[in-house]
C-alpha cells in the first residue's frame, strides 16, 4: 500500500535505493579506504531481516530499484539469500549489485540462481602491479576469474567501474576499453570524488569526462547516445562506439554534476538513511527500528529526510564540506 512519496523541495522523487550490507572490504583502494580502517561493530550492522524490512518500507514509498553495495558486499555471508528476498519484494523492478569481483568466482552462480542479472564489477587496471598499487592488495587474478565466471553464468549487463584518477587512469583507459569491448562488458569511468578516507582528493586529482572521451575516441570513435526519458536519472552519460561494438559510460559527478535529476537515496550498513552521497547528516533508522518503531514511523523518517535534501553537492564550491564518512562507510 503506497503511503506517500519520497519527494524533495525541488520535486525530485527518490525511487532508487542503494543499500550497503557491510562496511568491511577485502581490498583497500586508495581512493576509498585507508589501510587501517576502523570497522563498525558487528552488533550495529543491520541483519538481513532488518535490511528487508527497511527496503519494504522504502518500496511502500515508491522505491522500485535497489542496488546492493558496501564495503564489499560479497564478504557478507549468505548474500544470495538476502538478494533472493529483495528480488521477491512486490513493487521492486530492478535489483543490482556492485562488487570488487573477488568473490564472484565462488558466488556468481548462486547469485544468478536467485535471479540477480545486473552486476557492476570495479576494476581500475589490467596490470598486476598497478592493481596492487591502487588496491593495496594482490587480487587481480581473482577479479578476472570472477568476471569470467559472471560471464559464463549469463549476467547481463556486466559493467566495469573504474575510478578516473589523475596520474593513474590515463594509461589504463585504452586497455580497459579494449578489454571491455572484447568481452562485451560495458566500461564506466567514475570521476574520483572527495570521499576517500585518506584525504588525498584534490581538484587536480580526477580525470574529467572530456579527456577520457578524447583519449578513447582516437582509437575507437565514440558518439553520444541520444538522451531519452529512460536515461534521465542515469548517473552515467552514455557514449556508443561508432562501429557498434558496445557502449561506455562516464559518471562525471565532479565536472558535470547531475544533481538536478537525482532520484537516489542510501542506507548505510549500520542503518542510517542518507538523502545524498555527499550529505553531512544521516537519519538513524536502525536505532528506531530496534526500539520497536512501526513501519509508519520509519516511513515518516524517510519522507522527512528526503524533504530536507539539498539542491546539489557543493564539490565545485568553496562551501563544500566533505562528509565525515568515506565511500566504503557510506556505500558507493
Ligand atoms: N566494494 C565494491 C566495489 O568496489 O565495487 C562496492 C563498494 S565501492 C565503495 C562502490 C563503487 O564506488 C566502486 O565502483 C568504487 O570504484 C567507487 N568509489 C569508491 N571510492 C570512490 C571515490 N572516492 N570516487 C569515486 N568512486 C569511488
Ligand atoms: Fe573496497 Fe570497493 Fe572501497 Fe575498493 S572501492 S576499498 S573494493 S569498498
Amino acid at each position: 500500500m503506497r503511503q506517500g512519496h519520497l519527494v524533495d523541495r525541488f520535486n525530485r522523487i527518490a525511487t532508487n535505493l542503494r543499500v550497503s550490507v557491510t562496511d568491511i572490504c577485502n581490498l583497500r583502494c586508495t581512493y576509498c579506504m585507508s589501510e587501517d580502517m576502523q570497522f563498525i561493530d558487528e552488533s550495529k550492522i543491520m541483519t538481513f531481516d532488518e535490511i528487508e524490512q527497511l527496503i519494504r518500507v522504502a518500496v511502500s514509498l515508491g522505491v522500485d530499484k535497489v542496488r546492493i553495495t558496501g564495503g564489499e558486499p560479497l564478504v557478507r555471508r549468505g548474500l544470495s539469500d538476502l538478494i533472493s528476498k529483495v528480488i521477491k519484494i512486490d513493487g521492486i523492478k530492478d535489483v543490482s549489485l556492485t562488487t570488487n569481483g573477488i568473490g564472484l568466482a565462488k558466488q556468481a552462480q548462486a547469485l544468478y540462481d536467485v535471479g540477480l542479472r545486473r552486476i557492476n564489477v570495479s576494476l581500475d587496471t589490467l596490470s598486476k602491479a598497478k592493481f596492487q598499487q591502487i588496491t593495496r592488495r594482490e587480487a587481480l587474478a581473482k577479479v578476472l576469474e570472477g568476471l569470467e565466471e559472471a560471464k559464463r553464468c549469463g549476467f547481463d549487463p556486466i559493467k566495469i567501474n573504474a575510478v578516473a584518477m589523475r596520474g593513474f587512469t590515463e594509461e589504463e583507459v585504452v586497455n580497459l576499453v579494449s578489454f571491455a569491448r572484447e568481452n562485451s562488458y560495458e566500461m564506466r569511468f567514475i570521476e574520483f570524488m572527495p570521499l576517500d578516507a585518506d584525504d588525498i582528493w584534490g581538484r587536480n586529482m580526477f580525470v574529467p569526462k572530456k579527456e577520457l572521451v578524447d583519449k578513447i575516441t582516437k582509437l575507437y570513435p565514440l558518439e553520444p547516445v541520444k538522451s531519452s526519458s529512460k536515461l534521465k536519472h542515469e548517473t552515467a552519460k552514455h557514449y556508443q562506439f561508432k562501429d557498434g561494438l558496445g557502449k561506455v559510460g562516464f559518471i562525471s559527478s565532479v565536472s558535470e554534476p547531475f544533481c538536478d535529476d537525482c532520484n537516489r537515496v542510501r542506507l548505510t550498513a549500520d542503518g542510517k538513511f542518507r538523502n545524498c552521497l555527499f550529505a553531512t547528516d544521516e537519519t538513524d533508522l536502525l536505532t528506531e527500528l530496534r526500539k520497536g518503531a512501526s513501519n509508519e514511523v520509519i516511513a515518516k523518517m524517510m519522507i522527512e529526510s528526503v524533504a530536507n535534501k539539498e539542491a546539489g553537492h557543493l564539490i565545485n564550491s568553496v562551501d563544500f564540506v566533505k562528509p565525515e564518512r568515506n565511500m566504503s562507510m557510506i556505500g558507493g
